[in-house]
């Protein structure tokens, strides 16, 4: 793998047997992926001992295990409010309890981070949300620590200044972010290029993803073919570039009805300024 070698995250190729999509990097000449988010009872040693084969056969490294969990939705605003993360006290021993299933997944295959979207993080510190939200990643963290593996939090439902707070509120070395330029757009939160300046120290990896900002109260922006969206992808990676980070540009795509296409688009745009 290269410094910013282009990666895809593995569910925007809209195949999601994990093996098939492996199969599918291949085919296409990726190198770099990231691990999406697998039901829980996948999770398993065997299956993470076959998955490591099947990478390793193929030449692809995986950077990062994404980690979701049964029943979030990412609908509209007020259904990520209500379904994503560990905001829910009632939800939390479960999901964290899979959170380090993935973790246990992720360290057999050798991949060495974790990522979750954790939830909004309330805008009120003194919130007990916050408290609990500031609990539950530490103990992430210190089970990833455990492992000698990091914990990304992915970005764009708070503002950086929110998110850089929060995890100087957390302090654990191996804590970071998966930088997600158009999740900032999406959620109408915050301008990109500027945020990978705020959140530079904690920048672990980050998702190629471009969109363009709400424009209906309670719904999220729309997600857009990389160069095609608001982010400005060349202004994005020139960024990353400035701040030393020399991790993969791994491309997200979650619609559109020619992921294929659009990953293999990204991936020449990308080529073409990193
Ligand atoms: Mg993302």
């Amino acid at each position: 793998m290269q410094p910013l070698e282009v990666g895809v995250f593995l569910c925007s190729t809209g195949i999601y047997d994990p093996f098939a999509a492996v199969a599918k990097l291949k085919e296409l000449g990726i190198r770099a992926c990231q691990l999406p988010p697998l039901p829980p009872d996948f999770l398993t040693e065997e299956n993470a001992r076959k998955l490591k084969a099947a990478l390793e056969k193929d030449g692809i490294t995986a950077t990062t295990q994404f980690v979701g969990f049964p029943d979030e939705s990412y609908a509209d605003m007020a259904t990520v409010a209500a379904t994503v993360g560990f905001l829910f006290a009632e939800k939390v021993p479960e999901r964290v309890a899979i959170t380090k299933k993935a973790i246990e997944f992720a360290s057999t295959i050798g991949v060495p981070a974790v990522a979750a979207h954790i939830g909004f993080v309330p805008e009120d510190t003194s919130d007990p949300a916050y408290a609990r939200l500031v609990d539950v990643v530490r103990e992430i963290c210190d089970a990833c620590a455990a492992k000698g593996m990091k914990f990304a939090l992915e970005t764009g439902q708070e503002t950086a200044e929110e998110m850089k707070a929060f995890i100087q509120a957390i302090n654990r070395p191996n804590l970071g972010v998966n930088f997600d330029p158009a999740n900032m757009i999406l959620y109408g939160k915050d301008k990109p290029v500027e945020a990978v300046g705020v959140l530079a120290p904690w920048v672990i990896s980050c998702h190629c993803k471009d969109g363009e900002w709400p424009v209906e109260e309670g719904k999220l922006g729309s997600e857009r073919p990389l160069g095609q969206g608001q982010v400005d992808i060349p202004a994005f990676v020139a960024k990353l570039k400035e701040i030393g980070y020399t991790g993969p540009l791994t491309i997200e795509r979650e619609d559109g009805d020619d992921r294929i296409g659009d990953i293999m688009r990204g991936k020449a745009l990308l080529e073409s300024l990193r």
